[in-house]
C-alpha cells in the first residue's frame, strides 16, 4: 500500500509537494482548486514545474485530484449540469498538467429524479467530461454515505456507474467512513471480505483504484458523514489494521483526509502506517470532520 494524506493547499503548488515529501507521503491528495468554487483558477508554469520536479523526485505517486464539492455529475438542471461539467473538464485538464490523476469526483445526487434517472445523468455527463479533456488523464467515481438522493450508495450502483465507460478510463474510490455509514462494519474481518466481494461483484477489482481511509463519528449504518481520525472514531484502529491487512488492497493509494494539524502529527501518522513507529493513537488529537 502506499500512505498519504490530503494534502492542504500551502502557498503554492510546489510548496504543497515540498510539503508532502517532507512529512514522508508515498501518494497525496490535492484539490483541484478551491473546492467551493465552480472557477479553478490559474497555475502558473514555474509553479507546475517545480510540483512535478519534487513529486517525481520524491516519488509521490499516484497525486489524486479532488474536485469541487459544487459538482453534481446527476444533477436535473441544466445550469448546475453545464457548471459542473466545465469545472470537472478544469480539473481533468489541471491534472494533465500536473502530471496527476486520477481525478475524484463524487458519485452525485438525483435529486428526486430517482436512482436510475440519476445514473443516466452521470452517465452523459461523464461522456461529455471524458471527450473534452485530455485522452492520459483518469477519473475515479467516489462512493456515496447515503445522504439524501445520493446515488452511488452500494457497489451495485456505482457498478452501474462507472459500467458503459473503459476501465482504463474510469473508476472508483471507496472511502471507508461513507462505506460505515452504509452499513459495512470494517471492524470484523469478514466484513471487509463481504465488501471485497461486493466490490468483485460489482464494479471489479480492477476498478477499485484508492481508499479515502477516515474514520467516522457516527454510528454503523446511520448514513451521516462526519469523518473523524482513527483515534477517536467508532471504528477505531482495529478496522485500519483490518483494511492494512486485506490482500486485495494491497499496492492501492490510502489517504487519510482528516487533517493532522500539525506536520509532525502527519509525519508520525504516516510512518507508524507504513510499520515504522508505533506511536499512533497515542497522541491526544482534537476529532475533526470533513
Ligand atoms: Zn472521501
Ligand atoms: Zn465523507
Amino acid at each position: 500500500m502506499r500512505f498519504g494524506i490530503h494534502v492542504p493547499k500551502q502557498g503554492s503548488f510546489t510548496a504543497t509537494a515540498r510539503y508532502a515529501d517532507d512529512i514522508g507521503c508515498e501518494t497525496i491528495q490535492i484539490f483541484s482548486g478551491n473546492p467551493m468554487a465552480w472557477q479553478i483558477g490559474t497555475l502558473n508554469p514555474e509553479d507546475r514545474d517545480g510540483f512535478v520536479r519534487i513529486k517525481k523526485g520524491a516519488d509521490i505517486d499516484p497525486v489524486l485530484i479532488h474536485t469541487p464539492y459544487l459538482i453534481n455529475i446527476a444533477s436535473p438542471e441544466q445550469r448546475l449540469r453545464e457548471l459542473s461539467t466545465g469545472t470537472l473538464v478544469d480539473a481533468m485538464v489541471r491534472a494533465s498538467n500536473l502530471e496527476s490523476g486520477p481525478v475524484i469526483v463524487h458519485a452525485g445526487n438525483h435529486k428526486g429524479m430517482g436512482v436510475a434517472a440519476g445514473i443516466n445523468a452521470a452517465h452523459s455527463m461523464i461522456e461529455r467530461v471524458l471527450a473534452f479533456s485530455p485522452p492520459e488523464v483518469t477519473l475515479a467515481i467516489e462512493n456515496s454515505a447515503g445522504m439524501g438522493t445520493a446515488i452511488g450508495v452500494s457497489l451495485d450502483e456505482l457498478a452501474e456507474i462507472v459500467g458503459p465507460f473503459s476501465a482504463e478510463r474510469v473508476g472508483i474510490l471507496l472511502d471507508t467512513a461513507h462505506l460505515w455509514a452504509v452499513g459495512y462494519d470494517l471492524r470484523q474481518p469478514d466484513e471487509v471480505d463481504r465488501l471485497i466481494d461486493d466490490v468483485r461483484r460489482g464494479p471489479g477489482l480492477e476498478r477499485l483504484w484508492a481508499v479515502h481511509a477516515n474514520d467516522s463519528l457516527k454510528e454503523l449504518g446511520a448514513r451521516r458523514d462526519v469523518h473523524a481520525m482513527w483515534t477517536d472514531g467508532r471504528m477505531g484502529m482495529r478496522a485500519m489494521r483490518n483494511l492494512i491487512r486485506c490482500p486485495e488492497l494491497q499496492g492501492l493509494p490510502i489517504i487519510f483526509e482528516v487533517p493532522g494539524e500539525t506536520a509532525e502529527f502527519d509525519r508520525v501518522r504516516l510512518s507508524s502506517m507504513k510499520g515504522r513507529d508505533r506511536r499512533y493513537g497515542r497522541r491526544p488529537v482534537r476529532s475533526a470532520s470533513v
